[in-house]
């Protein structure tokens, strides 16, 4: 098979109950919780993108879902690490700030995978803190000393998140609390400070929609990376309820 090629996955979709089983905090911002449940013995997750579907009361007893990351799996211990950027408002991150080790949480999903294979010579990767669950999960799984170079926007230098990797991984942060700028502008700037290895690379962003598609027309069009090797995605939209915007690529 030719190099850089992303295999497609289908999986079975199945409703699971869990309970939340430890809680940390990852900064001010971000909760880190392991749900562990029995009906995860089968549970796949092939792609550090992935998502799958949380379940979350809404008004009058209704039932809304969002989209969140399996951050890492453990199939021994039948753990589930999700972490939950904290924010204003919105059923997932009200239920998060919440919630307590015992809680339950349904899920659903994930239904596929596009695995982007871990044979480029580089990666870049650029998000916000919707978007660092799949980036720390491609740090720590990416193969022994590839350089990953990761660009993050985050409330404070308190926000900063560690991953533990064989990868050679140079990590860049930048502060809303110190920038005045728009989001975008401040990750623009902030990447073109930053030498990108030579070699053929992969570039992936996610982060809050207008965010994320100005980024992609900077990487691909101003750096002139190719459009092939890039990825992006809108995990949020500002001022709008349940709002991903999986579309930019196309
Ligand atoms: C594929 C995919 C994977 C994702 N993985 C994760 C993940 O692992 N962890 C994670 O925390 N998020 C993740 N997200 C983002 C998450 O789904 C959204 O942030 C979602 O809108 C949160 O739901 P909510 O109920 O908290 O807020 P909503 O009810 O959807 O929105 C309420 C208000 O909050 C604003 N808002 C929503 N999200 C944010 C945010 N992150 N920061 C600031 N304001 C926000 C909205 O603009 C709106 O005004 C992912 C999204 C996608 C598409």
């Amino acid at each position: 098979m030719s190099r850089h090629q992303i295999t497609r996955l289908r999986h079975e979709t199945r409703r699971r109950t869990l309970r939340v089983a430890a809680i940390e905090h990852l900064g001010a911002h971000m909760r880190r919780m392991v749900f562990t449940a029995p009906e995860l013995h089968d549970f796949v997750s092939a792609g550090f993108d992935d998502h799958i579907k949380l379940f979350f009361p809404g008004e009058d007893g209704t039932t809304v879902m969002r989209d969140f990351t399996p951050r890492r799996f453990d199939p021994a211990a039948q753990s589930l690490t999700i972490d939950f950027a904290l924010h204003d408002a919105g059923p997932a991150t009200q239920w998060a700030a919440a919630a307590r080790v015992g809680d339950r949480l349904d899920i659903g999903g994930p239904r596929g995978s596009a695995v982007i294979p871990d044979d480029f010579d580089w990666y870049l990767l650029i998000g916000d803190e919707s978007a660092l669950p799949a980036i720390g999960r491609r740090v720590e799984e990416l193969r022994p000393a590839v350089p990953v170079i990761t660009l993050a926007l985050v409330e404070t230098a308190g926000d900063e998140q560690r991953f533990v990797t064989a990868a050679q991984w140079q990590g860049h942060w930048v502060y809303r609390s110190e920038n005045r700028g728009d989001d975008a502008g401040v990750l623009i700037a902030a990447l073109g400070a930053i030498a990108l290895p030579a070699g053929e690379g992969f570039v992936w962003i996610a982060a809050e929609s207008t965010v994320a598609r100005a980024l992609r027309a900077h990487v691909i069009d101003t750096i002139g990376h190719p459009r092939e090797w890039t990825k992006a995605a809108g995990y949020w939209t500002m001022g709008l309820a349940d709002a991903a915007d999986k579309s930019i690529d196309g």
